[in-house]
């Protein structure tokens, strides 16, 4: 009794103090961050979002199966701390319940249904880890680079709690004596079976003796953990909470769309005239804001964000999770250097812990090398599939803002990227004059704005350079303008009064670009709404939609900004556009990340093309988990050197559809996805969806 009791007790008293320590260590890390001022507003509201997430598991059940499973796991985690209490009692008097609930039947009830589901649940989730493991090849696993052995440890803890609880509550009913099944042991009957033939005082041993093992695999756990303070599979047990508490939206959105503006030590920086102590996005690990840092260390390790990643999956060297598990290790490791308080104590420190500290956080010998963050398209898919809120693209972009801004490296094709677009304010770097080009090709009168917009005209038709510019996307933008002038629908069009929106300079770094290029639209903008409530501007690109609709937010000017899919899509069902020509064609559709992630617009492009007559046929990776085409994030004018080249895995999942075309709803897609069918001399024709609506329109 007394070794069951020194051990249990003894062991308890270690893994507290570890766990002191641990947290302690773990909240200095992260209080190195900068500030954030902006994950504080509306408490009620992420409340709601906490409660919503954490018990709906809403994140989780994106993939179904883990997530339910895992919802068991998680209630099992909390729940079953009060057998804990009982086996710590237990060790002292084997007798020993909770007084007033131990005996309570819904108590029983529940405890031991949560011990079963907990149970089968962790054994679905081994198998699926096993099984996603050893199906797939290496790369191709969402596992590959995880850190397996804390995964198994983590899995083995559950497990041997589970067999525990079980053989106490089976030991528990045989105490009492030899009985018929109860309601006090609903769920464990079999194992009081077990041990009926035991005699009271073997039944005393084993109830002792079990409850000690369990307090022990318990605090062994909690040791382990408090000595691996990177063991983000056992630590998101507890930091995913404020995690998600502290996410970018109150409301509980994703963190896509916009970007977050640039802070330096949590305050705007003035472009006019910075500071030079200004923080220009992240060159070292302690410049990411402290809720970076929580972000770095809730990582799960689960790999779903690398699963999706397109980077990833054509192999590239950039995972989402391999991104944050690297940042991590960097900042734990790198973590005693920037704690200690003097230049005597940081000599003190050991050799690796200075290497570490010294160790650039982007470059070529650094934790993230230039290959890994240039491969980011920005495409939002870890963002959405990460359960536990990671905001991977704004690290990835604060990573880059330094780069651009103050490092001045960033791959060269950007170099004229960025000129083009301060000079001529579009990033092929053509003739402002030749943005009106395109309404030489329509046969219908097209109102180009001279200052206010008149007040017959609802709407500001926003072409965008490719709309303006590229060939393909021209064509778009002339079937959008015929289909409004066909439906009456009243616009005007700014001509050369409009200047690229600046999404590829902002999603590239160059957030100086950025910021000039937006002033001078936003100017445009207040001149053209002057006076008017509302300020309706039609885009064709999802790019400009989340730029002109989102980030401008940031600029003080709030635009109702509609896509051109959903604008059509009203116009169909209010029969002002009638289709009476069905194309009777199987057509694919390709969700265009910054309509479909960014901005949650999935269904009206799909009514729009069944509106038209055409058969839908979707690809396996459809809607929020679609797969890029390769140009965001600024890739569209950066050479694709590694692996496979995005826009051929995609456009060869298309073929694979045998669908006679490619629908899309973005000029970047088009290109992307067009190239790729090109290169694979398909005969797979690649339209917009109102290219095809027009065509039924006839
Ligand atoms: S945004 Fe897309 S490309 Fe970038 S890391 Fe995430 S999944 Fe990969
Ligand atoms: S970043 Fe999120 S999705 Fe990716 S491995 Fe970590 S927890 Fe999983």
């Amino acid at each position: 009794m007394f070794a069951a009791i020194a051990v249990s007790y003894g062991i308890t008293v270690l893994a507290l103090i570890l766990l002191a320590i641990g947290t302690r260590k773990m909240l200095a890390t992260i209080r190195l961050g900068q500030p954030d001022p902006n994950r504080r507003d509306n408490p009620g509201k992420r409340v709601q979002t906490l409660i919503r997430e954490v018990l709906g598991h809403t994140r989780m059940r994106q993939w179904n199966l883990i997530g339910i499973a895992h919802w068991f796991v998680f209630v099992g985690f909390f729940s079953l701390f009060l057998t804990l209490i009982t086996a710590y009692g237990q060790v002292i008097s084997p007798a020993f319940t909770i007084p007033f609930i131990g005996n309570f039947i819904p108590y029983e009830l529940f405890a031991e249904f949560i011990t079963w589901s907990t149970g089968i649940g962790i054994l679905i989730l081994i198998a699926i880890r096993q099984i996603t493991r050893l199906r797939k090849p290496p790369r191709k696993s969402r596992f590959y680079g995880s850190t397996m052995w804390q995964g198994y440890y983590v899995e083995a803890t559950i497990v041997a709690i589970v067999v525990c609880v079980l053989l106490l509550r089976g030991l528990e009913g045989a105490a009492v004596g030899p009985i018929a099944w109860t309601w006090h042991y609903p769920l464990t009957y079999p194992f009081i079976k077990m041990f009926s033939s035991f005699s009271v005082s073997t039944i005393d041993i084993w109830i002792r003796t079990i409850a000690t093992i369990k307090i022990a695999v318990s605090m062994l756990w909690f040791i382990v953990i408090a000595t691996n303070l990177t063991m983000g599979v056992a630590w998101h047990r507890f930091l995913a909470f404020f995690n998600i508490y502290f996410k970018r939206n109150a409301g509980g959105a994703p963190s896509l769309g916009e970007l977050p503006p640039i802070l330096t030590k949590g305050k705007p920086i003035n472009f006019e005239d910075p500071a030079d102590d200004d923080l220009f996005g992240i060159g070292k690990i302690e410049d990411m804001t402290w809720k970076g840092l929580l972000d770095l260390t809730t990582c799960t390790e689960c790999g779903r964000c690398q699963s999706q990643c397109p980077a990833w999956n054509t192999e590239k060297p950039l995972s989402p999770k391999l991104l944050i598990t690297a940042m991590r290790d960097h900042a734990y490791a790198k973590a005693p250097y920037l704690l200690a308080v003097s230049p005597e104590a940081r000599a003190a420190l050991p050799d690796e812990v200075r290497q570490e500290a010294e160790r650039p956080l982007v470059g070529v010998d650094g934790v993230i090398t230039p290959d890994i963050l240039w491969s980011c398209t920005s495409c939002g898919a870890c963002v959405q599939q990460c359960p536990v809120d990671i905001e991977h693209i704004d690290h990835i972009v604060n990573m880059r803002r330094h780069q651009v801004l103050v490092e001045s490296d960033f791959p060269s094709e950007l170099g004229s990227v960025f000129r083009n677009l301060e000079t001529k304010g579009n990033p092929w770097g053509m003739n402002a004059s030749t943005r009106n080009d395109w309404i030489k090709e329509c046969d219908f009168p097209i109102t180009v704005l001279d200052g206010q917009i008149p007040e017959d005209i609802e709407y500001l038709f926003w072409v965008g350079c490719a709309g303006a510019y590229e060939d393909r996307a021209k064509k778009t933008t002339k079937a959008v303008a015929e289909l409004l002038h066909r439906a009456g629908v009243k616009f005007g069009v700014l001509g050369d009064g409009e200047t690229c929106t600046g999404d590829a300079a902002r999603r590239s770094g160059n957030e100086f670009l950025f910021q000039m290029l937006a002033s001078q639209n936003v100017e445009t903008l207040n001149t053209v709404f002057e006076n008017r409530a509302s300020k309706k501007i039609i885009v064709t690109c999802p790019h400009c939609f989340t730029t002109l609709g989102r980030d401008y937010k940031q600029l003080g000017i709030s635009l109702e900004l509609i896509h051109h899919t959903q604008l059509l899509n009203r116009l169909v069902r209010e029969k002002h556009l009638v289709p009476i020509v069905p194309l009777n064609q199987t057509i694919t559709y390709h969700d265009p990340c910054y309509l479909g992630r960014h901005n949650q617009v999935y269904a009206p492009p799909r009514e729009l093309l069944e509106a038209s007559g055409a058969q839908l046929v979707e690809m396996p990776r459809n809607s929020e988990r679609s797969f890029c085409c390769g140009a965001g994030g600024a890739r569209m004018w950066m050479e694709e050197k590694l692996g496979e080249r995005i826009n051929m895995a995609r456009v060869d999942e298309a073929i694979a559809t045998e669908a006679a075309g490619v629908a899309v709803a973005c000029p970047f897609c088009r290109v992307m996805i067009s190239d790729g069918a090109a290169a694979r001399e398909d005969v797979v024709e690649v339209f917009d969806v109102a290219q095809l609506l027009l065509k039924s329109i006839g």
